[in-house]
């Protein structure tokens, strides 16, 4: 990985505004394998059953079975390596902001300050029928017995502030993305194959400006043809590595 590391934080060094695109491959040093993944939740869960709009309406028990597992995963992880190396570079001034796929919260978690969550967040909670935000902390202590969760208030379902299979991006981290990208000249894409639409057009808009594309990925990806380099390493080993080149 040397000689990619060195182009790669060359490139990162040479830029005048860095913007970071991450994916689930950031957070499996977390304990939170990709959902896609052998041992991620989609082995457990068929997807197009319990995490559509359709699902969430009729039903909420059935995407709530599903909910109490993702939060069983994710509710005990933390921040790994590379989420902490994207926090040294932005608190130095060498990153303007991150772009996650990721509903995890680890990148906040580890200090990160300008996170756009473009699937939204296991963090957030709120009822359908009258919209009264809900303790994420009181998700986490609820048990099989206690799904679907419903409002205190109104008796309606209350869903996490994720962005389900048939819905629209959140228009907010649409907009924030679009200006991150715009601003940047260099994206590091990490630990995202870049399958998933629209996030992985934003390599695609910085590279169509004359900016470059970093990326941290094991394996050969769609950003293949994109990318000014590859560092094929895990990025939690990676990013640090890349942060204290950048940083020195
Ligand atoms: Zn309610």
């Amino acid at each position: 990985m040397d000689e990619a590391l060195h182009k790669a934080a060359g490139l990162v060094r040479r830029a005048g505004c860095v913007l970071a695109l991450t994916g689930a491959g950031v957070s499996v040093a977390s304990g939170i394998p990709d959902f896609r993944s052998p041992g991620g939740l989609w082995e457990r869960h068929d997807p197009m059953r319990v995490a559509t709009a359709e699902a969430l309406a009729r039903h909420p028990e059935r995407v709530w079975a599903f909910l109490l597992d993702a939060l069983a995963v994710a509710g005990r992880a933390r921040p790994n390596p590379a989420h902490t190396a994207l926090a040294r570079l932005e608190a130095a001034g060498r990153l303007s902001g991150i772009v996650t796929q990721n509903i995890d919260g680890l990148h906040q978690a580890a200090g990160s300050r300008n996170v756009v969550e473009f699937h939204g967040s296991l963090a957030r909670y709120s009822c359908m029928g009258c919209g009264l935000a809900h303790d994420p902390t009181a998700a986490l202590a609820l048990t099989a017995g206690d799904i679907p969760w419903r409002c205190r208030d109104c008796g309606g379902v209350v869903r996490p502030d994720i962005v389900f299979f048939g819905e629209a991006i959140p228009l907010d981290a649409l907009g924030k993305s679009g200006q991150l990208a715009l601003a940047a000249d260099c994206i590091v894409v990490a630990g995202t194959s870049g399958e998933v639409a629209p996030a992985n057009l934003l390599p695609r808009e910085i590279k169509a400006r004359g900016g470059v594309v970093v990326e941290i990925n094991l394996m050969e990806s769609a950003y293949k043809g994109l990318s000014d380099v590859r560092i094929a390493a895990p990025a939690e080993i990676a990013l640090p590595a890349l942060a204290d080149f950048v940083l020195s």
